[in-house]
């Protein structure tokens, strides 16, 4: 399993249903890497293209959209922890709230799969977050909590997890909590529990290059899960950029 302390901070780019080899190609010629090292730069693209774009001998580090909770067996369509192994891939993003709300994923769905990536040395980046109704309704530290009790398997530790805060709300709309609000949220979980504390928690939700270096720096957050702006190879590079 990759040692997440050799990091400073990371960029996680969530592809969602978007690209194809064109794509990819292009995307990775137009890249710009920073020289700093300690960046972790991961990029998740569909499955189909895991391996392809693992071939391709850049400084990058690649993840899973999401992963089954069965280990084999009779689950047409479904893609193994084992298989995603087999292709030595570091990540896999599990809980995005478009699988909890498009694809009814639970908690306890979350639990399982990240139990099993890990045990598949694959780090799951755990994503937990708040609606707009929760949050007007002063719920949020509520929902991120239950989140946390209930998705986080027992064998999760600083090491093998990471935690991604995405108010489903921030997410695609060019919304984002102000700075303060987002500190504040990543020291509620950092805080939830003792051993959260060494966490790596990311933010998600309307990253863009004129708010990532500030969001990135704020003293809680270990990094940002980007949808949208990931997907064009400039405004990708300004937001990892040194
Ligand atoms: C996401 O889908 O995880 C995400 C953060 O999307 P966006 O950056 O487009 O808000």
């Amino acid at each position: 399993m990759i040692n997440l302390n050799n990091f400073s901070s990371f960029f996680i780019a969530n592809w969602k249903l978007h690209g194809d080899f064109k794509f990819i190609d292009q995307f990775i010629s137009e890249l710009i890497l920073p020289e700093d090292r300690s960046k972790c730069v991961v990029i998740c693209p569909t499955s189909v293209y895991l391996d392809y774009i693992s071939r391709k001998n850049k400084n990058l580090y690649f993840g899973a959209q999401n992963v089954s909770q069965y280990k084999e067996g009779s689950f047409t369509g479904e893609i193994s922890c084992s298989s995603l192994s087999d292709l030595k891939i570091n990540f896999c993003i599990v809980g995005h709230s478009e699988r909890r709300k498009i694809f009814n994923e639970t908690n306890y769905d979350v639990n399982l799969k990240s139990s099993q990536l890990i045990e598949n040395n694959i780090i799951p980046i755990l994503c937990i977050g708040e609606t707009l109704d929760e949050k007007n309704n002063g719920e949020t530290n509520n929902v991120l909590a239950k989140q946390l009790d209930e998705g986080i398997p027992e064998l999760s530790n600083s090491d093998n997890t990471i935690i991604a805060y995405e108010p489903v709300w921030a997410i695609g709309s060019g919304l984002t909590p102000t700075y303060e609000e987002i500190d504040n949220t990543h020291q509620f979980i950092k805080k939830y529990h003792a051993k959260f504390n060494k966490y790596k928690v990311v933010y998600g939700g309307s990253v863009k290059s004129n708010n990532a270096k500030e969001i990135v720096s704020l003293s809680n957050v270990d990094g940002a899960l980007i949808g949208g702006a990931s997907l064009k190879s400039k405004e990708f590079t300004k937001i990892i950029k040194d």
